[in-house]
């Protein structure tokens, strides 16, 4: 109760009149209810309103005083951006004064001699709830930033147009900034803040020519409900044309999604449709428009279908994991080394899916990690039984994605695997893709650099694929590592491509790291990796990926040739 009065108190309210005995009458009658100013003339009464503009709830205007009457007042009022939003009851005897004052935007009029008091307060107080109310509608409604609508008005006023016009046949754009999150750190928010300023700005430039609204969904995604045009490619030039003004040193580039008008398809699916299209592109740096399409709406029904489908697939065993053997081909004839763990998950409808299926799909949304605990524990259990049926360990490798590496319960799930099936952490060997690196390097290199303590194997892989260099074999504290097949591919064919080879191998050599060359497909691969001194390789000329069955089956041949390497300290005693 006494908070609700010092609230109502703490409102101010202007009385500008001439007359003292108006000013006093009007005064009794607001006390109660408000902090009361006066002023005598129009000069004074801006002067005093510009002095408490955090606080001022209403003017109370006479028209006719000396100095500077009330009709300038309004004037003034209404250009002036501080104080437009402040309503003016106009206190008059004329019915011609208060029709023009009404025009000149005055929010209501008291008529002169003052009439009941419980009326002019309710009156005043009417005005001031209303014009709160409005201003904190516009508040609401829109982005401070932008000005345009938040998400919550914008779908509000699209769903209106969408049930109220359904022969407006309405388009829908989701734009980005590319590489949002870097200028932003690189050039300050100031800078960030500015660009989305000018995008928004130049979104309400263009819908002033065309039916439509706009919104900030947040941070840098924005989107226009507008009215199908044919040219969607002339939208995003005149967005991009005016962010390079300001860009600087700056590559600024836009990208948009588009979902076009389509019967009985509501605005939220519109958005979420363009906005798939618009994350489609994210990181392509030729394409910067792309119209939402059958193909893309399959593929999306394909991965939810894979997303909603992930805990009962693991639960039921959709998922097996496959091994494919790395050989050692120093040795002649070369010899089972070591394995690879890859998962493939076999679908009661669609048969077997490859991982560049759902591997992606499943970093991207977090996922990951219950398929890589999954194939970690399969891969530890198959390493103990090999281990107890053939007497001593062949070490397998498992994938990690970047996303594993910061979960924080890697160590206590990878120490789970090992203690489960008994084993050495060095028995469980730990592939991660030198792309894991691309931002927050230090905090990988943290984890890795424990996990190695503990005794765990780095391998690094595809190495050469990502933006990384030599020099981060340097950087990643690493035991292996293991050149992507793009190297391998054209060794025979183009000489170019085998001395690179060469050239990495050297390299490597000389700071002590064995490199696996992943995808050899022929004798004569094998041949030039060989005379490289490249120490190991996994690829189709010896086996492709075996379910384990087969796998063993491979492990015993090889065994009764006397092709394993096996190690000193790996046979079990
Ligand atoms: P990766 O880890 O680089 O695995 C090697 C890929 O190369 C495997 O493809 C393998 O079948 C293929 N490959 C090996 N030798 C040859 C060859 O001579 N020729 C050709 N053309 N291909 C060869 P796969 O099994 O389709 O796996 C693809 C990628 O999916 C893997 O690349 C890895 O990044 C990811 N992946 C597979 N299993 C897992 C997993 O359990 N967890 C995670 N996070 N990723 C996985
Ligand atoms: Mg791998
Ligand atoms: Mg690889």
């Amino acid at each position: 109760m006494i908070q609700a009065k010092q609230i109502q108190l703490a409102r101010l309210a202007l009385i500008v009149d001439d007359q003292e005995i108006n000013r006093d009458v009007l005064g009794v009658i607001l006390e109660d209810s408000y902090d009361v100013i006066y002023a005598c003339n129009g000069k004074e009464a801006l002067t005093a309103a510009h002095d408490n503009l955090d606080r001022l709830a209403v003017i109370l205007l006479d028209l006719n005083m000396p100095v500077m009457n009330g009709y300038d007042v309004l004037e003034y009022l209404r250009d002036n951006e501080q104080l437009k939003h402040i309503p003016v009851i106009v206190l008059t005897s004329d019915k011609e004064a208060e029709l023009i004052a009404l025009n000149m935007g005055a929010a209501d009029f008291i008529p002169k001699p003052f009439d009941v008091h419980e009326i002019i307060l309710a009156r005043v107080n009417r005005v001031v709830a209303l014009c709160e109310g409005r201003q904190l509608i516009n508040e609401t409604q829109t982005d401070s930033l932008t000005q345009l609508y938040n998400r919550g008005f914008f779908y509000y006023y699209a769903d209106q147009i969408y049930r109220y016009h359904p022969e407006w046949h309405m388009d829908a754009f989701v734009l980005n900034i590319n590489s949002f999150h870097s200028l932003n750190e690189l050039n300050g928010w100031e800078f960030g803040n500015r660009l989305l300023r000018e995008i928004g700005e130049e979104i309400r430039i263009f819908l002033e020519q065309t039916q439509g609204i706009a919104s900030r969904f947040e941070a840098d995604y924005f989107a226009i409900y507008c009215q199908h045009c044919e040219d969607y490619n002339s939208i995003l030039e005149r967005i991009q044309n005016r962010v390079n003004h300001i860009s600087g040193h700056n590559n600024i580039q836009l990208r948009m999604g588009v979902m076009p008008w389509m019967e009985e398809v509501t605005p939220t699916q519109m958005f979420d449709r363009a906005r798939v299209a618009c994350n489609l592109i994210r990181g392509n740096y030729h394409t910067h428009l792309l119209v939402y399409n059958e193909a893309i709406r399959l593929r999306e029904r394909y991965e939810t279908q894979l997303i909603n489908e992930l805990n009962h697939a693991v639960e039921s065993h959709q998922f097996q994991v496959y091994y494919q053997p790395k050989y050692d081909i120093q040795c002649d004839p070369p010899r089972l080394n070591s394995a690879e763990a890859l998962v493939r998950w076999k679908h009661p409808e669609f048969g077997m899916i490859p991982p560049a299926d759902f591997v992606p799909l499943f970093e991207e949304k977090g996922l990951i990690y219950i398929v890589d605990t999954f194939v970690w524990r399969q891969a530890g259990r198959q390493i103990a039984a090999w281990r107890d049926k053939f007497g001593f360990t062949l070490p397998v490798s498992v994938n990690l994605s970047r996303s594993d590496i910061l979960n924080p319960d890697l160590e206590k799930t990878l120490f789970g695997v090992i203690e489960e099936s008994g084993l050495s952490p060095k028995d469980l060997k730990l592939e991660v893709t030198e792309s894991i690196c691309t931002d927050d390097a230090q905090r990988m290199i943290s984890v890795i650099e424990k996990l190695r303590e503990y005794g765990f194997e780095i391998e690094m892989d595809d190495f050469g694929t990502g933006y990384s260099s030599l020099n981060m074999i340097s950087l990643m504290p690493i035991d292996v590592l293991k050149l992507d097949m793009k190297f391998i591919k054209n060794i025979e064919a183009n000489t170019k491509d085998l001395r690179m080879v060469e050239l990495i191998l050297d390299i490597a050599k000389y700071l002590g790291v064995p490199v696996v060359a992943e995808g050899a497909e022929t004798q004569n691969q094998i041949k030039l990796l060989r005379e490289a001194s490249c120490d190991i390789v996994q690829g189709f000329y010896f086996s492709r990926p075996l379910p384990k069955e087969e796998f063993e089956t491979l492990i015993q041949s090889e065994l009764d040739k006397g092709r394993v390497n096996v190690p000193a300290d790996m046979i079990s005693s």
